[in-house]
């Protein structure tokens, strides 16, 4: 499927913030901020407010989570199970964000059984993958994102993948305000396709998303959603305000329905 055809997704992660009042508050504005934006929009809020966010959003607006374990039940203290996401409304999982490997030492072995039962499960996975600043900088970015990749989707179909949203997130860029550029961007995500294109065939990786994250707001929205490649984006801080979160999802129509009449 050529770029300009991919659906351009706008995806918040709201991280640890939020409680349920404070997430009622936000989406409460949502909608009448959003009027005019066809692009799909879709929200990854903290466990406990997946259902009560659910419930007051339109169903046009996409819910989920942003982590799970594998297990489907058992003696796992403190951890949630796939099914506890889809009977709160949830339909999406955020999985192998960098904080979560960084702070809970996540491998790409145990992302990779996460994806396998996100599949199961009937949630689509939004997979984060990214390489560290000094990676980068040493040259390694191909070789950890392929690392990643084959890693965190053994075993899944190339008719699954193309359900598969995969964030592409380089670490020095989340939540420090340093965007990437739109050529890294451009150049980075060709990388990510023609890897995933000898893992799964040219078909499935030609219809896989690949969002861009990264300290994406306002003021950075419009140059990257020109990014070659990019099919929409993961936003940390930025989308903690309502306001700046639909600002950007205007940005990308705007951007988005001048690339498509092209
Ligand atoms: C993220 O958490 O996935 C993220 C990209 O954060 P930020 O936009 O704050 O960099």
């Amino acid at each position: 499927m050529p770029h300009e055809e991919r659906p351009f997704f706008i995806i918040a992660n709201w991280k640890m913030n939020k409680t349920i009042r404070e997430a009622l508050a936000y989406v409460e504005k949502l909608p009448e901020l959003l009027q005019g934006v066809h692009l799909p929009v879709w929200l990854a809020v903290p466990f406990t407010a997946i259902h009560s966010v659910r419930a007051a959003l339109p169903p046009e607006i996409h819910v989920g989570a942003q982590n799970m374990n594998d297990a489907s039940s058992g003696a796992f203290t403190g951890e949630i199970a796939a099914a506890m996401i889809t009977e709160a409304w949830g339909d999406f999982v955020v999985l192998g964000h960098s904080e979560r490997r960084q702070f809970f030492h996540e491998s790409d072995e145990f992302i990779n059984k996460k994806v396998l039962r996100a599949f199961q499960s009937s949630l689509r996975p939004v997979l984060c993958i990214g390489e560290g600043f000094d990676q980068r900088e040493a040259g390694e970015t191909e070789a950890v994102l392929k690392g990643q990749l084959e890693g965190c989707l053994r075993g899944v179909s190339a008719e699954q993948m193309a359900l598969c949203i995969i964030a592409y997130e380089p670490i020095w860029a989340i939540g420090t305000g340093k965007t990437a550029t739109p050529e890294l961007v451009a150049q980075t995500l060709a990388v990510i396709r023609s890897i995933a294109e000898a893992q799964f065939g040219e078909e499935s990786a030609a219809n896989m998303p690949i969002v861009y994250g990264g300290s994406v707001s306002p003021s950075s929205a419009e140059a990257l959603a020109t990014a070659d490649g990019v099919d929409g984006f993961l936003i940390g801080t930025a989308s903690l305000d309502p306001e700046g979160f639909a600002k950007i999802a205007h940005m990308s129509e705007n951007v988005r329905s001048n690339i498509t009449e092209l």
